[in-house]
């Protein structure tokens, strides 16, 4: 089967024949029929510190895509040949105390496929059947190609009830926006986003026409504020771009008692006020990856329900042309990038 492999420890991705995965019987075999590009391929494509430190090589990249279920374990019930899915593409052991209480996505000792197991930028894939998701008729294949990612914004805006709350969003990339969209589809009153790319803020008011996209550059939040009428600030932080600025001016700018969701990843160690966190009296969640499996039943819900993220897609190429997806993920201008394999 043709497959994008990390196949040498440097910089790219390279198009490989590989031999189809063989399934054992708790597993099922997927043809896959779209993937989407994530940040973390860019980092393994850029083959930088965390990606060389993390991914070994040979390495089948990709962990977002919808396909076919064509094979099935023998161990295997609920799931036929044919069905269309998506799935999670975290692998979790049984062990640990939080999967025995069922927080399966707080497993200490997950695996991810396309970083530590064998991926699904490839025709096939070899994945549990515990961790398949079946796709209703109504989602398409590119978004079930993008239901990882929009998980990550779903797990994130759910954190905190958003009906009639002041929403501020900061970092418009494709999970930002998407978390966008899942605020107003919550019922949130007011949705801020804010970034330094203009091209991500016309795309997020693009996705999401209702929403207000601040270039923190050249507008202060302050204003922004007062010109939505809050009386104090937002209610609600989601921090979706993983830098500190980013992180200052959301503590700044929330209500006393505010909450904040944190899913963007700083590059490091990063300098924190605490003490303004705690005069403001400020919850805090980290948030890693989605709740398995209650972020992929509310996301297909709300889907099948009006949700619409579709024009997050700014791009799909056949997988052949998997350079010009990788450039436009890099230029910094795209939003989801979808391969077809099929
Ligand atoms: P992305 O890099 O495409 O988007 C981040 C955006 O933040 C960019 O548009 C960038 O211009 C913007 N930004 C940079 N500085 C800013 C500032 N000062 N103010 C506002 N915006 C600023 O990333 P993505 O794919 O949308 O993912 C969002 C974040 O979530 C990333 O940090 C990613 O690493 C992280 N992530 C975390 C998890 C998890 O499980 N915790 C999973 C997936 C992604
Ligand atoms: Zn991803």
């Amino acid at each position: 089967m043709k497959a994008l492999e990390k196949s040498h420890p440097e910089a790219g991705l390279w198009m490989v024949q590989a031999p189809v995965p063989e399934i054992g019987p708790d597993e099922v075999l997927i043809k896959v029929r779209k993937t989407g590009i994530c940040g973390t391929d860019i980092h393994i494509w850029n083959w930088d510190d965390w990606a060389s430190a993390t991914v070994p090589t040979p390495m089948i990249t990709g962990h977002e895509f919808a396909g076919e279920i064509v094979e099935i374990g023998r161990d295997v019930t609920g799931l036929s040949i044919g069905q269309r899915c998506s799935g999670e593409g975290h692998l979790i052991g049984t062990d640990s105390r939080q999967s025995r209480a069922g927080k399966f996505h707080l497993d200490p000792g997950t695996r991810g496929i396309g970083v530590n197991e064998q991926g699904a930028f490839a025709q096939y894939l070899r994945l549990p059947a515990f961790n398949v998701v079946p796709l209703p008729a109504s989602i398409p294949d590119e978004i079930g190609a993008i239901l990882d990612p929009l998980g990550n914004a779903v797990h994130t805006a759910l954190s905190f009830d958003l009906l009639g709350e002041d929403v501020l969003i900061t970092g418009a990339g494709p999970i930002g926006i998407m978390a966008a969209a899942v605020a107003r589809h919550a019922g949130a009153r007011n949705v801020v986003i804010t970034d330094i790319n203009p091209d991500r803020l016309k795309l997020a008011e693009h996705v999401v026409p209702t929403v207000r996209a601040v270039d923190v550059r050249n507008e202060a939040l302050e204003d922004v504020i007062h010109e939505l009428g809050m009386k104090e600030g937002f209610d609600v932080g989601l921090e979706m771009s993983g830098n500190q600025v980013a992180l200052d001016q959301m503590v700044e700018s929330l209500v006393m008692g505010g909450k904040i969701a944190l899913l963007g990843i700083p590059p490091g160690k990063s300098p924190v006020d605490w003490s303004r966190i705690v005069f403001k009296a400020i919850t805090i969640k980290g948030v890693y990856g989605r709740e398995m499996f209650e972020t992929w039943y509310k996301m297909i819900a709300m889907l099948e329900n009006g949700l619409d993220v579709s024009r997050v897609i700014t791009h799909e190429f056949a997988v052949d042309q998997f350079r010009d997806g990788f450039e436009a993920m890099l230029s910094g201008r795209s939003g989801k990038v979808v391969l077809n394999w099929a």
